[in-house]
């Protein structure tokens, strides 16, 4: 291991007591214990209910649930009990025009507070909530609404105005929702205002709640690997998302937190608003985008606690510099996480300078639901690994035959099957489905090694993985190799063929802002992966770029770097970042 393990501080000197401990980790554990602590007398188990209403009929009612700031800096706050109340109105309204159980209901919205009476509305009726990320072009929302077959779309005005080509390719949309916070809209034809909808539906909602095993979300995949794909959960996953929120990002009663993702992705349901409200916690919301200085304002003016965020995020908040951080005060951080991508062994020692703790990296994706290996607040942090299983959860490397390798061989990241927010179907391929799952496990595809004491270090997407001269090389140890040079911004390595080697390793550079790309830094930079890696492994090229292609959700898109420097078709570039 290159970078040392990251101790605790002693008991006495944390802040809290943090909820998981070393024998909860290691010893056996039912996801049974779980569901038990959550059913109440009702014995509901859906999302609404454990992240919402049960709260509303608690001494959490008036609790604030959501505080969120909009673009202009104003911020407004809701209780348990105020979204309990508007995704009553919310289910009224859907039943209204008759949707039901099972129905698709779209939302391509701003992160916007009634985003979430339109969430929990949709799931309390027992529909299917899919949330589209606000800055797809056309195409992309337009592909998404015909899979799923979408009966209902909410929208805005401006993101509306978007997509107005597409429309008419949506035989299967009937009602479009329309919310408008000025007030000003003029309301077209199938569409419905969604303000004066609510003010006309009663806050009192009489149906039944959906059961554990009716679906309740899709979410299609990053496309960092191919074409989206929409992965279904049902509402069982609910006990996933409160466990973990409490084992991984370790929520007390008065935290205030902040999840940055964006309710399009996975991460932004799941830790945006499953999480955190089936715990009870409070969350901030911030609409606006990345720009240093606000979110270090964010984090001040909230005294945000507890902060789950993403590699990309933190590469520029790098790149803005020590300084930048500095001009704010950051001390009511108590615990800091990661998701989305590998997070370099430099961005972790970063965190330790800049906020003085680690951040702690964790491993799920769209598929799984929820977190299944984490660092935890407990356990000391080693650089560069995801961390060790959730409890309840099983997690191995398989060889090629997808039987079990021993500690320290490189494989296939599997999951045993069974965890309660694993996905239950992608939608229309069932078949491609059933591929996923090889000799009784769930194949992530992923590739990963464990070490000794069980800790699990990310190798690469299977797709990523580099055959070299006889090596096989994972990008993300070439890729934290050279962001370790103080001018790499961000890098991208990928697997060149080559008529000897088989490939060989390239490697695409951003620098920071004042450097320049020379020959000589080209040198260094190879004499850097050199030395840390081995010759083999370093990048026989290297190629500078302003930025590197990422998706929608900040991940680097390497498929995209391999095909235009073979040009070949790029493929899938709906969740492609304009850079
Ligand atoms: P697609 O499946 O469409 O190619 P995607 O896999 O990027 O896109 P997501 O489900 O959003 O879609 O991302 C999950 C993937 O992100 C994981 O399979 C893994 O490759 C990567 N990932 C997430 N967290 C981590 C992490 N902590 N370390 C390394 N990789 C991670
Ligand atoms: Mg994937």
């Amino acid at each position: 291991m290159d970078y040392p393990e990251i101790a605790k501080p002693e008991p006495g000197r944390m802040k809290v007591r943090p909820n998981l401990d070393a024998p909860a980790l290691s010893s056996g554990f039912d996801w049974q214990q779980i569901e038990n602590e959550l059913r109440d007398k009702t014995g509901e188990i859906n999302l609404p209910y454990l992240a919402i209403d049960r709260h509303a009929t608690s001494p959490r009612r008036d609790k604030p649930a959501l505080i969120w700031e909009g673009r202009n800096g104003k911020s407004e706050c809701y209780s348990f009990g105020d979204l309990a109340l508007a995704s009553n109105r919310f289910a009224n309204v859907l039943s209204g025009f008759g949707i039901k159980k099972g129905d698709r209901v779209f939302t391509f919205l701003e992160r916007v507070p009634e985003l979430y009476a339109v969430v929990f509305g949709t799931l309390k009726l027992g529909a299917i909530i899919g949330p589209l990320f606000a800055d797809f072009g056309p195409e992309p929302v337009r592909d998404r609404l015909r899979d799923a077959g979408a009966r209902v779309l909410v929208t805005s005005p401006t993101l509306k105005a978007h997509i107005a080509d597409i429309l008419a390719e949506l035989p299967e949309l009937e009602h479009i929702i329309i919310v408008d916070r000025s007030r000003q809209y003029a309301r077209g034809e199938k569409e419905i205002l969604f303000h004066q909808a609510m003010d006309s539906a009663s806050p009192d909602f009489t149906g039944s709640y959906p059961g554990a095993d009716d679906y309740a979300i899709m979410h299609y995949t990053s496309g960092t690997t191919g074409k989206p794909k929409g992965a279904v959960h049902i509402h069982r996953a609910a006990i996933q998302h409160y466990a973990t929120g409490k084992w991984v990002l370790d929520f007390h009663e008065n935290d205030i937190y902040w999840c940055t993702a964006d309710p399009g992705w996975v991460t932004g349901t799941s830790y945006g608003m499953f999480a955190p409200w089936t715990n009870g916690i409070t969350q901030v919301v911030y609409e606006g985008g990345f720009r240093a200085s606000a979110w270090y304002s964010i984090i001040e003016k909230y005294r945000v606690t507890v902060w789950y965020t993403a590699p990309t995020a933190i590469r520029m908040l790098m790149k803005a510099g020590e300084v930048a951080a500095a001009h704010h005060d950051l001390g009511s951080l108590r615990h800091i996480c990661s998701v989305g991508e590998p997070l370099n062994p430099e961005a972790v020692m970063w965190g330790l300078k800049v906020f003085q703790q680690p951040i702690h990296d964790n491993w799920w994706q769209t598929e799984t639901g929820a977190i299944l290996i984490a660092n935890y607040a407990f356990m000391p942090v080693r650089p560069g690994s995801m961390g060790r299983p959730i409890p309840g959860v099983r997690a191995a490397i398989l060889g090629d035959d997808y039987t079990e390798v021993p500690p320290g061989t490189e494989g296939h990241l599997a999951i045993r099957p069974g965890w309660p927010s694993m996905f239950q179907t992608y939608w229309h391929s069932p078949d491609l489905y059933q591929s996923r799952f090889k000799n009784g496990w769930y194949i992530t595809g992923d590739r990963a090694r464990t070490d000794g004491d069980g800790y699990f270090w990310f190798v690469g997407r299977t797709d990523d993985v580099i055959n070299t001269a006889g090596h096989l090389v994972g990008p993300f140890e070439v890729e934290s190799a050279l962001i370790e040079h103080p001018a790499v911004a961000e890098a991208g390595v990928i697997g060149k063929p080559d008529p000897i080697a088989m490939e060989v390793v390239k490697a695409f550079v951003s620098l920071k802002e004042g450097y320049q790309p020379t020959p000589e830094l080209r040198r260094e930079l190879v004499n850097l992966t050199r030395r840390k890696l081995a010759a083999a492994v370093a990048p026989r090229e290297i190629e500078f770029l302003p930025s590197l292609p990422k998706t929608r959700s900040g991940k680097i898109m390497r498929r995209l770097l391999k095909a235009k420097e073979l040009g070949l078709p790029l493929g899938d570039t709906s969740t492609l970042e304009e850079f």
